[in-house]
Protein backbone atom coordinates (compact mmCIF):
# COMPACT_ATOMS: atom_id res chain seq x y z
CA UNK A 1 0.00 0.00 0.00
CA UNK A 2 1.67 3.19 -0.73
CA UNK A 3 0.65 6.83 -1.73
CA UNK A 4 2.87 8.71 -4.48
CA UNK A 5 3.25 12.26 -4.60
CA UNK A 6 4.91 13.85 -7.39
CA UNK A 7 6.36 17.24 -5.66
CA UNK A 8 8.61 20.23 -6.35
CA UNK A 9 10.89 20.53 -3.56
CA UNK A 10 12.93 24.12 -2.11
CA UNK A 11 15.65 23.85 -4.73
CA UNK A 12 12.63 23.41 -7.65
CA UNK A 13 13.20 20.23 -9.00
CA UNK A 14 10.37 18.09 -9.82
CA UNK A 15 10.31 14.52 -7.83
CA UNK A 16 7.86 12.18 -6.77
CA UNK A 17 8.27 10.77 -2.83
CA UNK A 18 6.24 7.54 -1.25
CA UNK A 19 4.35 9.42 1.62
CA UNK A 20 5.17 8.37 5.25
CA UNK A 21 3.03 10.22 7.54
CA UNK A 22 4.11 14.00 7.10
CA UNK A 23 6.73 13.28 4.87
CA UNK A 24 7.77 12.20 1.67
CA UNK A 25 10.83 9.28 1.09
CA UNK A 26 11.88 10.38 -2.14
CA UNK A 27 11.70 7.96 -4.88
CA UNK A 28 15.14 7.21 -7.41
CA UNK A 29 14.07 5.72 -11.01
CA UNK A 30 11.19 6.12 -13.14
CA UNK A 31 7.63 5.83 -11.48
CA UNK A 32 6.71 3.45 -14.90
CA UNK A 33 9.71 1.34 -15.32
CA UNK A 34 11.62 0.23 -12.12
CA UNK A 35 12.57 2.66 -8.99
CA UNK A 36 13.29 2.59 -5.53
CA UNK A 37 12.94 4.48 -2.40
CA UNK A 38 16.35 6.20 -0.79
CA UNK A 39 17.10 7.31 1.93
CA UNK A 40 16.22 10.91 1.34
CA UNK A 41 12.82 12.40 3.24
CA UNK A 42 11.18 15.71 2.46
CA UNK A 43 8.80 17.18 5.45
CA UNK A 44 5.37 16.85 3.37
CA UNK A 45 4.54 20.99 4.56
CA UNK A 46 7.56 21.84 2.79
CA UNK A 47 6.84 20.90 -0.49
CA UNK A 48 4.43 21.91 -3.35
CA UNK A 49 2.64 18.90 -4.44
CA UNK A 50 1.94 18.80 -8.26
CA UNK A 51 -0.30 16.95 -10.04
CA UNK A 52 1.06 13.30 -9.68
CA UNK A 53 1.33 12.69 -13.40
CA UNK A 54 1.78 14.73 -16.65
CA UNK A 55 -0.32 12.49 -18.53
CA UNK A 56 0.00 12.06 -22.27
CA UNK A 57 -4.21 11.56 -22.40
CA UNK A 58 -6.98 12.21 -20.51
CA UNK A 59 -10.07 10.23 -21.13
CA UNK A 60 -13.07 10.73 -19.77
CA UNK A 61 -16.11 8.63 -19.28
CA UNK A 62 -19.59 10.21 -19.55
CA UNK A 63 -23.27 9.06 -17.84
CA UNK A 64 -21.43 6.65 -15.87
CA UNK A 65 -23.39 6.06 -12.58
CA UNK A 66 -27.26 5.17 -13.04
CA UNK A 67 -28.45 7.79 -10.67
CA UNK A 68 -26.34 10.70 -13.00
CA UNK A 69 -27.87 9.07 -16.16
CA UNK A 70 -31.23 9.94 -14.93
CA UNK A 71 -30.32 13.22 -13.27
CA UNK A 72 -29.16 14.67 -17.02
CA UNK A 73 -32.43 13.50 -18.22
CA UNK A 74 -30.24 10.70 -20.36
CA UNK A 75 -31.08 6.46 -21.04
CA UNK A 76 -28.60 4.09 -19.87
CA UNK A 77 -25.53 4.03 -22.19
CA UNK A 78 -25.42 0.93 -24.46
CA UNK A 79 -21.24 1.33 -24.06
CA UNK A 80 -19.23 4.16 -22.41
CA UNK A 81 -19.80 7.58 -23.23
CA UNK A 82 -16.21 8.32 -24.11
CA UNK A 83 -14.79 11.92 -24.47
CA UNK A 84 -10.80 14.03 -24.36
CA UNK A 85 -10.39 16.25 -21.64
CA UNK A 86 -6.92 18.32 -23.27
CA UNK A 87 -3.78 17.61 -21.23
CA UNK A 88 -3.47 21.45 -20.51
CA UNK A 89 -6.30 21.33 -18.34
CA UNK A 90 -4.08 19.73 -15.74
CA UNK A 91 -3.47 21.66 -12.38
CA UNK A 92 -2.56 20.15 -8.86
CA UNK A 93 -3.59 19.97 -5.33
CA UNK A 94 -4.63 23.58 -4.14
CA UNK A 95 -3.94 24.97 -7.52
CA UNK A 96 -6.89 27.42 -8.91
CA UNK A 97 -9.75 26.39 -10.91
CA UNK A 98 -10.41 29.61 -13.23
CA UNK A 99 -13.68 30.43 -14.49
CA UNK A 100 -12.90 31.34 -18.13
CA UNK A 101 -13.42 34.71 -19.17
CA UNK A 102 -15.14 33.23 -22.23
CA UNK A 103 -17.68 31.37 -20.57
CA UNK A 104 -17.66 32.18 -16.35
CA UNK A 105 -21.53 31.24 -15.67
CA UNK A 106 -22.16 27.85 -15.68
CA UNK A 107 -18.64 26.44 -14.38
CA UNK A 108 -20.23 22.69 -12.51
CA UNK A 109 -18.30 20.43 -10.25
CA UNK A 110 -18.01 16.49 -10.93
CA UNK A 111 -16.20 14.15 -8.56
CA UNK A 112 -14.28 11.14 -10.05
CA UNK A 113 -12.21 8.05 -9.40
CA UNK A 114 -9.10 8.67 -11.73
CA UNK A 115 -7.64 5.70 -12.92
CA UNK A 116 -3.52 6.08 -13.99
CA UNK A 117 -2.54 3.51 -16.23
CA UNK A 118 1.20 2.05 -15.69
CA UNK A 119 1.92 0.34 -18.30
CA UNK A 120 1.43 0.18 -22.22
CA UNK A 121 -2.40 -1.57 -22.68
CA UNK A 122 -3.91 -2.28 -25.65
CA UNK A 123 -6.20 -5.33 -26.52
CA UNK A 124 -6.26 -6.30 -22.92
CA UNK A 125 -8.85 -8.54 -21.66
CA UNK A 126 -11.28 -7.21 -18.61
CA UNK A 127 -9.63 -10.18 -16.45
CA UNK A 128 -6.34 -8.95 -16.91
CA UNK A 129 -7.26 -4.99 -16.82
CA UNK A 130 -6.28 -4.08 -13.32
CA UNK A 131 -2.74 -5.63 -13.79
CA UNK A 132 -1.83 -1.97 -16.21
CA UNK A 133 -2.89 0.45 -13.92
CA UNK A 134 -0.09 2.01 -11.53
CA UNK A 135 -2.50 3.25 -8.95
CA UNK A 136 -5.46 5.66 -8.66
CA UNK A 137 -6.06 9.61 -7.67
CA UNK A 138 -8.93 11.71 -7.20
CA UNK A 139 -10.18 13.47 -10.17
CA UNK A 140 -12.16 16.59 -10.83
CA UNK A 141 -13.97 16.68 -14.50
CA UNK A 142 -14.89 20.34 -14.12
CA UNK A 143 -16.88 21.33 -16.83
CA UNK A 144 -18.86 24.53 -18.12
CA UNK A 145 -22.22 23.58 -19.02
CA UNK A 146 -23.33 26.14 -21.39
CA UNK A 147 -20.36 24.97 -24.00
CA UNK A 148 -21.39 21.30 -23.44
CA UNK A 149 -24.95 21.39 -23.55
CA UNK A 150 -25.75 23.86 -25.27
CA UNK A 151 -23.20 26.40 -27.64
CA UNK A 152 -21.04 23.46 -29.00
CA UNK A 153 -22.05 20.84 -30.83
CA UNK A 154 -19.16 18.59 -29.35
CA UNK A 155 -17.91 18.51 -25.54
CA UNK A 156 -14.59 19.38 -26.07
CA UNK A 157 -14.42 23.10 -25.55
CA UNK A 158 -16.92 22.50 -22.36
CA UNK A 159 -14.53 20.09 -21.11
CA UNK A 160 -10.82 21.49 -21.64
CA UNK A 161 -10.28 25.12 -20.35
CA UNK A 162 -7.25 25.49 -18.50
CA UNK A 163 -7.38 24.13 -15.02
CA UNK A 164 -10.61 22.05 -15.58
CA UNK A 165 -8.76 19.02 -15.09
CA UNK A 166 -7.75 18.75 -11.27
CA UNK A 167 -5.90 15.81 -10.25
CA UNK A 168 -4.74 14.59 -7.31
CA UNK A 169 -3.76 15.08 -4.24
CA UNK A 170 -1.13 11.73 -4.91
CA UNK A 171 -1.74 7.77 -6.49
CA UNK A 172 -2.69 5.25 -4.16
CA UNK A 173 -1.56 1.89 -5.57
CA UNK A 174 -3.40 -0.22 -3.59
CA UNK A 175 -7.67 0.61 -3.69
CA UNK A 176 -10.37 -1.50 -4.79
CA UNK A 177 -11.94 0.47 -7.87
CA UNK A 178 -15.14 -0.88 -7.59
CA UNK A 179 -16.16 0.00 -4.16
CA UNK A 180 -14.53 3.70 -3.37
CA UNK A 181 -16.99 5.81 -1.71
CA UNK A 182 -16.39 9.32 -3.09
CA UNK A 183 -17.74 12.33 -2.70
CA UNK A 184 -17.33 16.45 -2.98
CA UNK A 185 -17.69 19.07 -0.99
CA UNK A 186 -18.44 22.77 -1.80
CA UNK A 187 -17.66 24.87 0.62
CA UNK A 188 -17.62 22.38 3.05
CA UNK A 189 -20.93 21.10 2.52
CA UNK A 190 -21.65 17.78 0.64
CA UNK A 191 -22.87 18.11 -3.02
CA UNK A 192 -22.28 14.62 -3.98
CA UNK A 193 -21.60 11.39 -2.28
CA UNK A 194 -21.66 7.56 -3.72
CA UNK A 195 -19.37 4.40 -4.14
CA UNK A 196 -17.75 3.03 -7.45
CA UNK A 197 -19.86 0.21 -6.73
CA UNK A 198 -22.67 2.13 -9.02
CA UNK A 199 -20.53 2.50 -11.78
CA UNK A 200 -22.47 1.27 -15.04
CA UNK A 201 -19.13 0.13 -16.35
CA UNK A 202 -16.63 -1.00 -13.73
CA UNK A 203 -13.09 0.34 -14.15
CA UNK A 204 -11.37 -2.96 -15.65
CA UNK A 205 -14.45 -3.09 -17.64
CA UNK A 206 -13.64 0.52 -19.18
CA UNK A 207 -9.62 0.14 -19.66
CA UNK A 208 -10.68 -3.19 -21.37
CA UNK A 209 -12.96 -1.15 -23.67
CA UNK A 210 -10.87 1.75 -24.60
CA UNK A 211 -7.52 -0.41 -24.72
CA UNK A 212 -9.52 -2.12 -27.60
CA UNK A 213 -9.87 1.67 -29.25
CA UNK A 214 -6.40 3.25 -28.55
CA UNK A 215 -3.43 2.61 -26.85
CA UNK A 216 -3.15 3.40 -23.16
CA UNK A 217 0.27 4.78 -22.40
CA UNK A 218 1.65 4.84 -18.82
CA UNK A 219 0.71 7.74 -17.15
CA UNK A 220 -2.62 8.25 -18.89
CA UNK A 221 -5.63 9.54 -16.96
CA UNK A 222 -8.96 8.10 -17.01
CA UNK A 223 -11.84 9.56 -15.52
CA UNK A 224 -14.49 7.33 -14.85
CA UNK A 225 -17.46 9.06 -14.36
CA UNK A 226 -19.55 11.74 -11.62
CA UNK A 227 -22.40 10.05 -9.62
CA UNK A 228 -25.43 12.46 -9.10
CA UNK A 229 -25.70 16.03 -7.49
CA UNK A 230 -23.90 17.96 -9.89
CA UNK A 231 -24.33 21.74 -9.87
CA UNK A 232 -26.49 22.16 -13.02
CA UNK A 233 -29.60 19.19 -11.59
CA UNK A 234 -29.78 21.32 -8.38
CA UNK A 235 -33.13 23.56 -8.56
CA UNK A 236 -32.10 26.09 -8.58
CA UNK A 237 -28.73 25.66 -10.55
CA UNK A 238 -25.36 26.06 -8.63
CA UNK A 239 -22.37 26.78 -9.92
CA UNK A 240 -18.72 27.39 -9.14
CA UNK A 241 -17.86 31.36 -8.30
CA UNK A 242 -14.71 33.02 -7.42
CA UNK A 243 -13.87 32.24 -3.64
CA UNK A 244 -15.88 28.68 -3.70
CA UNK A 245 -13.82 25.91 -2.19
CA UNK A 246 -14.09 22.36 -4.36
CA UNK A 247 -12.97 19.43 -2.20
CA UNK A 248 -12.97 16.20 -4.04
CA UNK A 249 -12.58 12.86 -1.99
CA UNK A 250 -12.24 9.38 -2.88
CA UNK A 251 -12.02 6.89 0.43
CA UNK A 252 -8.63 5.19 0.52
CA UNK A 253 -6.76 8.08 -1.47
CA UNK A 254 -7.45 11.71 -0.02
CA UNK A 255 -8.37 15.21 -0.87
CA UNK A 256 -8.47 16.79 -3.79
CA UNK A 257 -8.80 20.73 -2.85
CA UNK A 258 -9.00 23.45 -5.14
CA UNK A 259 -10.09 27.34 -5.02
CA UNK A 260 -11.84 29.03 -7.74
CA UNK A 261 -11.16 32.37 -9.13
CA UNK A 262 -12.08 34.40 -12.13
CA UNK A 263 -10.27 34.72 -15.10
CA UNK A 264 -8.44 38.01 -14.95
MG1 LIG B 1 -17.33 13.69 -15.85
Amino acid sequence: MAKIARFRGRDGAVQYGVLENDTLRVIEGDLFGAWRTTDVTVPLAQVKLLAPVDPPNIIAIGLNYRAHATESGAPFPERPVIFLKATTAVCGPDDAIVLPKMAPNEVDYECELGIIIGKTARHVPVETALDYVLGYTCAHDVSARDCQLRLDVQWARGKSFDTFAPIGPWIETELDPDNAPLRTRLNGVVMQESTTADLIFSCPQLISYLSECMTLLPGTVIMTGTPSGVGMARKPPVYLKPGDVVEIEVDGIGTLRNTVVAEE
